[in-house]
Parts: structure tokens; sequence; C-alpha cells
């Protein structure tokens, strides 16, 4: 997608700490970190956010997040973290290309 930031970031255009990838999405560090580990999961197709899903597509984030078990423990953060979708400019959204926000460590407060 044109003039996406994520989309350039999966592309390689825009540089970024990548965490992890896979055929489906990435792991990078947020660039602006709201908590002691703040990554970004990014399915590699574009929506612009949760409410462009179909039933395909839900399965394949559904898959993504099914990962998560296994990559927590690999990037040390297994113990404890917190999921976060923003819909919408009144929540927060600020990059129209789906992404969960993965928040952990010791300084979690909450919502
Ligand atoms: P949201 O507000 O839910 O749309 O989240 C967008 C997130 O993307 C914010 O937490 C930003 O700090 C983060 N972000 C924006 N640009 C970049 C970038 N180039 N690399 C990493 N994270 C970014
Ligand atoms: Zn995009």
């Amino acid at each position: 997608m044109e003039n996406c930031i994520f989309c350039k970031i999966i592309g390689g255009v825009i540089p970024s700490e990548r965490l992890y990838e896979d055929d489906k999405m990435i792991i990078i560090k947020d660039i602006a970190p709201k908590a002691e580990t703040h990554l970004l999961m990014i399915p590699k197709k574009h929506y612009s956010d949760i409410t462009g899903l179909d039933v395909t597509t839900a399965s394949e984030l559904g898959e993504c997040l099914l990962k998560l078990q296994e990559i927590s423990r690999k990037l040390g953060f297994s113990d404890g973290f917190r999921l976060i979708i923003n819909k919408g400019e009144k929540a927060g959204q600020t990059v129209f290309h789906l992404h969960i926000h993965i928040l952990a460590g010791d300084n979690l407060t909450g919502f």
C-alpha cells in the first residue's frame, strides 16, 4: 500500500528493529515505547484496522496470535504482557495498517 509507513517497514524501505518475522507478520520495536517492552505485531497484509478483516484474514490473525506463546518465551516476556489494538483516531490509532501493541515489563499501569 502506497504511503503506508508499516508497509514500507515490512518492505524494508523504512528501517526498524525487527525481532521476529514469518510469512504472515513481523514483530518490531515501537519507536516511541510506552512500556519497558513495547513491540508491534504487524500482519504483512494491509488492513486499515481490525474491522477490515474477513473470516480468512481473521483466521490468519489468529495464527499470528497463537505464535505469541513461543515468541514471548524467546523474547523474554512470557511471564506477563498486554495486547492493545487501537481502532480509529478516537481510540488513538495513528497508523492505519492493522497492528497489535505488545506491552510488557515491570511498570505496566492499569487501564
Ligand atoms: P497506533 O497509535 O495504535 O496507531 O500505534 C502506532 C504506533 O506505531 C505508535 O506506538 C508509534 O510509536 C509507532 N510507530 C510509528 N512509526 C514507527 C516506526 N517508524 N517504527 C516503529 N514504530 C513506529
Ligand atoms: Zn500498510
